[in-house]
């Protein structure tokens, strides 16, 4: 079944809207300033997520984190500059619920405000993570298609040490789910922000594209998935990790170049994620509630594209 993606009035006259969400994995601090200098001069204003303590156990990713003074003054100059400073837990491992409250402390005592938007790391404190991103024969169906393989997170699980559902629910606006090939999350989900029932602890939800790496971003969001979201009027939140292969022997790699000068000389509204998440609810009137066969849609539609692509 197809869709007609959702047709929005973008502000300023805007034809589109673009936004990347950046996962701080393997990032380090020359690759943000080089990564963010270059975004940043050709007019993008992103979302970068950080990691806002440094480890005091086992990392089970490289990445810089905002324990690092100069990284930190960094992140404070993009958020100045107008990009947005999300969340990706506290630390890059695994943190209990008082080391994630004492770090969301951090954040705001940092940037002036809690994180508006987040995505889960592969921490035990991720919220509806893997099989709990389904719900019904679907959750089933993963369960059995992933063998075993799937690990269970406890966010949202009031029994555990690593629960902060809650707090999540209180200061956090949005958390990234699904994630799909197409450069129209639109198309796939006409809903974003939405809230869904079936997750109680997450305020709003939004989709994304497929971009984890730099292979899968060059292929999101080359020229036709430009012009393609361009002529859908769409909105596409490109998913990454910047630390991954973006500059490939210190340089950036000229491919993103050459396709994110492109995509600045059309006329989208370039802007954080949860700036285009707000104006789309704004323009809705509320928040928009998903409903049982939206959401059996909605994953449906992921679904399929996990176990045939490997989407996010
Ligand atoms: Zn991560």
């Amino acid at each position: 079944m197809s869709f007609a993606p959702l047709r929005v009035e973008w502000p300023e006259g805007k034809t589109f809207a673009f936004s990347v969400f950046d996962d701080p994995d393997a990032e380090t601090l020359a690759d943000s300033e080089a990564i963010y200098g270059f975004l940043g001069d050709l007019g993008f204003r992103t979302t970068k997520a950080v990691w806002m303590v440094g480890p005091i156990r086992e990392e089970n990713s490289p990445g810089e984190t905002c324990a690092n003074p100069k990284f930190r003054r960094h992140c404070l100059d993009l958020q100045s500059a107008g990009f947005e400073i999300g969340w990706h837990h506290a630390a890059p491992h695994s943190s209990f619920r008082q080391e994630t409250i004492a770090a969301l402390d951090a954040f705001r005592d940092c940037f002036g405000a809690d994180p508006s938007s987040m995505a889960n790391h592969y921490n035990d404190e991720a919220i509806y993570w893997t099989a709990d991103r389904l719900t019904g024969w679907r959750r089933a169906a993963y369960r059995l298609l992933s063998r075993g393989r799937d690990r269970r997170y406890f966010g949202a699980d009031p029994e555990s040490p690593y629960f902060w559902g809650d707090i999540c629910r209180e200061r956090i606006r949005y958390c990234r789910n699904f994630v799909f090939r197409g450069p129209n999350n639109l198309r796939e989900c006409p809903w974003a922000p939405y809230h869904d029932a079936s997750k109680p602890y997450v305020q709003a939800w939004f989709s994304s594209t497929e971009g984890a790496n730099c292979a899968s971003y060059l292929q999101g969001i080359d020229e036709a998935a430009q012009d393609r979201l361009e002529a859908e009027g769409g909105l596409c939140v490109m998913y990454t990790h910047f630390g991954h292969h973006f500059r490939p022997g210190g340089e950036l790699h000229p491919r993103f170049r050459e396709l994110m000068r492109r995509l600045s000389g059309k006329n989208g509204w370039f802007a954080p994620a949860s700036t285009i998440l707000d104006y789309l609810r704004e323009q809705r009137g509320g928040l928009h509630e998903l409903s049982t066969a939206e959401r059996a849609t909605l994953e449906r539609r992921w679904l399929k594209e996990k176990l045939f692509h490997g989407t996010s």
